[in-house]
């Protein structure tokens, strides 16, 4: 019985499943399912004893076998509301997904859980990744775990501790003196010679899909009701399309109905490609001084059919500065929440949505936490803490 195929998002073209990602007509291929197989064994009735990770969604998932699963517990991440701001603001409901509290850190983990099985079931052995440190990690971690080994080439201002996290993973990680492109280039130009397979932004079908149950999850969280809108902080857009292709795949599945949410990206003013895009202006290089972050992706690789889901959900783009994002860091943090700086740009978008009034008290909202504050520890405040040996010294400093 065959699972699923890959069909050309430009020309409609299938092929028979494989680890490639573009049509003879340069369109992206994405896995089409049988969805009549699918729904076979994958009810929502199915759902209420699967495993809590990304995988209770198997059949939607590109793997042929279940033993070449490589897999860390990544998914299943908490849905938070926000009742306090919601109240504020005011909204019909906002809610916060926790794409942080996956096993490496960062929604990535999902990508690369579903890309490496797709290596692994295939016998591959070596995987590369140009990234700006959380995709590095990721396939560090999940090669680690499926005993393949890891190349990663991230930019030379990553953070630290991503970098860190990588060697920690046992990956073989060189820093490149260059945006996420230049590494980009250095995998491809090696990658015949070293045997690297290049698991770089839409290379493969795998991550794309593995983003793609952060929707699935969404829906099922939401007792298959979607929200209004969705704000996500996009760097390459592989989020973004997984989540347009999951609200896709649950439409056909008859399980979710009425209009799509409106998607959101949001990005760092001076690496803004895909609001310059969906503004209708040519997409603009980057500035250098935008954060080092995973919105720092200048040339994102289908950056058009970006732009075209965000129109097509009646979505939007906007850029927020790098002030907004560490003010808004702040805001979550008081509100309980460890939000990267990506994660951190969608309540600064949020903030301005809601000040044009293009977000309004009838819409319920879901933002995308991608990753934890803790791994851009240099962006956080440093605050001067006292130290006490008795309570008096306790007494003694607060009254100074
Ligand atoms: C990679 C990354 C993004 C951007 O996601 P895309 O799917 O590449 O658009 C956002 N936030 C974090 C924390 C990331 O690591």
């Amino acid at each position: 019985m065959i699972k699923c195929w890959l069909t050309c998002m430009k020309c409609a073209q299938t092929q028979p499943m494989g680890l490639v990602s573009r049509c003879a007509c340069g369109g992206l291929l994405m896995v089409e399912y049988d969805l009549e197989l699918v729904k076979r064994t994958l009810t929502k009735e199915a759902l209420t004893d699967r495993i809590s990770s990304m995988w209770r969604y198997i059949e939607l998932l590109p793997v042929q076998r279940a033993d070449a699963v490589v897999s860390l517990g990544e998914g299943w991440t908490p849905l938070i509301r926000l009742d306090r701001a919601e109240a504020q603001l005011p909204l019909k409901r906002l809610y916060v997904k926790r794409e942080e509290q996956n096993p490496t850190g960062s929604f990535k983990s999902r990508g690369f859980s579903s890309a490496v099985s797709l290596l692994h079931e295939r016998g591959m052995t070596k995987a590369a990744v140009p990234s700006n440190g959380n995709a590095a990690s990721a396939l560090a971690a999940y090669c680690a775990r499926a005993g393949m080994e890891a190349y990663v080439f991230v930019p030379k201002d990553c953070p630290e501790l991503i970098i860190q996290e990588c060697l920690h993973y046992g990956a073989q990680l060189y820093l490149v003196d260059g945006f996420i492109h230049d590494a980009g280039r250095i995998v491809e130009e090696g990658k015949v010679t070293e045997g690297w397979f290049n698991t770089g932004t839409m290379r493969e079908p795998g991550r794309v899909e593995g983003k793609k149950t952060m929707g699935l999850e969404l829906a099922e969280q939401l007792d298959w009701q979607l929200p209004d809108v969705i704000v996500y902080p996009t760097g390459g857009g592989s989020g973004i399309i997984g989540l347009w292709k999951a609200f896709h795949e649950l439409k056909a599945l008859g399980w979710v109905q009425g209009e799509l949410p409106r998607l959101v990206s949001v990005q760092e003013a001076g690496c803004q490609p895909v609001v310059d895009s969906v503004q209708g202006f040519g997409a603009g290089g980057s500035s250098s001084d935008t954060l080092p972050t995973g919105l720092r992706v200048p040339e994102p690789p289908d950056c058009g059919l970006i732009a075209d889901l965000l129109k097509q959900t009646k979505g939007t783009a906007v850029a927020v500065t790098q002030t907004e994002i560490l003010k808004a860091q702040q805001s979550l943090g008081e509100q309980g929440i460890s939000a990267s700086p990506e994660g951190a740009a969608t309540w600064a978008g949020l903030m301005r949505l809601c000040e044009e009034g293009w977000i309004g008290a009838e819409d319920s909202v879901v933002l995308f936490n991608t990753s934890h504050a803790l791994k851009y520890d240099f962006l956080l405040p440093k605050l001067t803490v006292p130290v006490v040996r008795t309570y008096a010294d306790v007494v003694q400093w607060k009254g100074k």
